[in-house]
């Protein structure tokens, strides 16, 4: 039997490795460097699947051509699906996800940021790799006693509570679907705005929830309040935040993703003029910093997104089902199939 052949877009070097020892030769995986969009589609051509990632925009164009060529399979090696037009999808190409990979990395990024942001750790360093030992303006503040606000408790925002407790941190939470019985003190949105010197988002990105951080709702945030956003860009209104900072409402912001990332992260454009004057504004400002995806980047979650990505294409097309499979239906139908271990439709 032929091998399946999988078309992989926007290809790293820590992709290929981590997939290359993944597969051992299972699989006739391509590495294209180029995104997956409607004018690059065609290097799919005679492939079983596609793998793609958080910046691959799958739109109904791009949908429309896989079927086409007779593509079975997107793959995303990724949690979230924001990017793919789910709804178009449903009964014409099947979607798989890795649900989970490691949810330590994310939390522990987004600990690294705030501790780097409060302590100013990014401007010592520079500070001192030019031997200038001096500590004004480095004052930070404890973590100990803050009250943090998380929205969004599922696995990554579980673990981050967990770091922020064992910093002697009181946690607040808000979610869409509260944990009954899981001891986190959910309040409303607005409490949590109110409540919370810091907020960080670990809730996934909605055509309901996108720029919940915005002109309103920073007015009603503490002053000095820090923001942390790991989650996905479209959380936060970015122009609003820029005005949030400038007015010193908003004491830091710790951005891993950006709204417009899209069309930056992921590149090394250091010898070029950035055009995106937003983004601009808030990396020269002292009190942002700005990571670019970064926050999936450890060794653990490369190797399980390899493993759960091809073992996500090995069920599908050896086993005939996909239990990581995204399905925009699934919230609305009872009896869903996947619960059978059954392909969507
Ligand atoms: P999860 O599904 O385990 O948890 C998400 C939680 O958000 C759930 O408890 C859910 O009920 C809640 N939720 C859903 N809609 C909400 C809303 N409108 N308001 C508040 N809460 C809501 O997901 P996870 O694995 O914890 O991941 C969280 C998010 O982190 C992902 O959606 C993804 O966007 C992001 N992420 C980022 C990176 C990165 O590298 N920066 C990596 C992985 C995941």
């Amino acid at each position: 039997m032929d091998k399946i052949k999988i078309a992989f877009f926007d290809a790293k070097d820590y992709d290929r490795e981590s997939f290359i020892k993944s597969n051992e030769d299972k699989y006739q995986i391509d590495y294209f460097e180029t995104r997956l969009t409607p004018d690059t589609c065609r290097l799919a051509e005679g492939y079983d699947a596609v793998c793609v990632f958080v910046n691959d925009d799958i739109n109904k164009e791009v949908i429309d051509k896989l079927v086409e060529m007779k593509v079975k399979l997107i793959a995303l090696r990724c949690a979230g699906y924001n990017n793919v037009d789910v709804g178009y999808a449903y009964g014409k190409i099947h979607i798989v996800r890795v649900p989970a990979y490691s949810p330590y990395a994310v939390a522990e990024h987004a600990m690294a940021l705030l501790l780097t942001s409060v302590r100013r750790i990014h401007k010592a360093y520079i500070r001192t790799r030019d031997f200038n030992f001096s500590l004004n303006g480095l004052t930070g503040f404890d973590l100990h006693g803050k009250t943090v606000g998380v929205v969004g408790t599922g696995k990554i925002g579980r673990i981050f509570i967990d770091i922020c407790r064992g910093f002697g941190m009181n946690v607040i939470a808000y979610d869409k679907f509260p944990a009954e019985g899981s001891g986190i003190e959910y309040v409303s949105l607005d409490e949590l705005w109110e409540k919370s010197d810091i907020i960080s988002f670990h809730c996934p990105l909605t055509s309901e929830n996108r720029h919940m951080v915005n002109a309103e709702s920073i007015a009603k945030m503490k002053k000095g309040v820090v923001l942390i956003n790991t989650s996905r860009g479209g959380l936060i209104d970015t122009e609003s935040l820029v005005e949030g900072i400038k007015q010193r409402k908003v004491g830091a912001a710790c951005l891993d993703v950006y709204e417009e990332e899209s069309n930056v992260f992921f590149h090394d454009y250091s010898n070029h003029i950035v055009d995106d004057d937003t983004l601009a504004r808030l990396i020269s400002m002292p009190n942002v910093i700005v990571t670019s995806h970064q926050a999936f980047l450890t060794a653990e979650a490369l190797s399980n997104i390899a493993d759960t990505t091809l073992a996500n294409v090995a069920e599908f097309f050896e086993k005939g089902y996909g239990s990581n499979e995204v399905c925009y239906k699934c919230p609305e139908v009872k009896n869903c199939t996947q619960e059978h271990k059954k392909k969507c439709f």
